[in-house]
């Protein structure tokens, strides 16, 4: 689920440079709603990274992308594999939004996502998050490859991505070894700024604008205590 910043930290300069999750093989052209939109969206993503990873695999993934979606917010949807980016986003807001929600797409389809069933309600609030935290880790990733400072939409703003940037090269930079291992230090101290943004308020859901604990634990509700004379 797309996250909604609410912050208003401080501007940015170190270059952090976590990785893609693992790409599926195949890639190619998502299946699109509107290919006009999309030419622009991708336009956004193309020569980086994080971008190409995102759309080869959704194109992968046979995840049908929906670049107009006028249902509420912006989401992926298992039971359909579609990729919702609301209609009122710009393109490079769209582009971002997509890197997000392409992630979650590679969760669910490789099913690398919690298991609502089997966890327990804190252990699936926290594989979740976690699994958010990744979603916008990839998304500052994408700015930092395209050599700007802030996302459009801001996920990250400027004072989210000065505050991930910071924390990632003040670890680096105090961390013993080979550069591997500095590196594995501030992508693990940026990736914690990121979680911290998921309890603290920063992010809510654009979907339902709650924090994401209570959505995620109102969903384990759904599913393990049904409403008593619910139907
Ligand atoms: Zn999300």
């Amino acid at each position: 689920m797309d996250v909604v910043g609410t912050d208003g930290k401080a501007p940015a300069d170190s270059t952090p440079t976590p990785g893609p999750a693992g790409t599926p093989s195949g890639g190619g052209t998502p299946t699109v709603d509107n290919a006009e939109k999309w030419t622009q969206i991708q336009s956004s993503l193309s020569g980086h990274p994080h971008g190409t990873w995102a759309v080869s695999t959704v194109a992968a993934l046979g995840t049908t992308v929906m670049v107009n979606s006028t249902a509420p917010g912006s989401f992926f949807a298992p039971s359909e594999n579609k990729i919702h980016l609301n209609s009122s986003l710009t393109a490079a807001t769209a582009a971002s939004v997509f890197v997000h929600e392409a992630f979650h797409a590679w969760s669910s389809r490789t099913k690398h996502t919690a298991d609502i069933q089997s966890l327990s309600r804190s252990d699936y609030v926290t594989a979740m998050v976690n699994e958010e935290t990744t979603a916008v880790v990839n998304q500052i990733s994408l700015v930092t490859e395209q050599g700007t400072t802030s996302a459009p939409g801001d996920v990250p703003s400027a004072a989210m991505y000065k505050a991930y940037t910071d924390a990632w090269k003040k670890a680096h930079d105090e961390a013993t070894g080979d550069e591997a291992a500095k590196k594995a230090a501030g992508d693990e101290a940026g990736r914690k700024v990121v979680n911290g943004w998921f309890y603290d308020g920063t992010f809510v859901t654009s979907t339902t604008n709650q924090p994401y604990a209570d959505y995620y634990g109102q969903s384990w509700d759904g599913v393990h205590k049904p409403p008593a004379g619910g139907s």
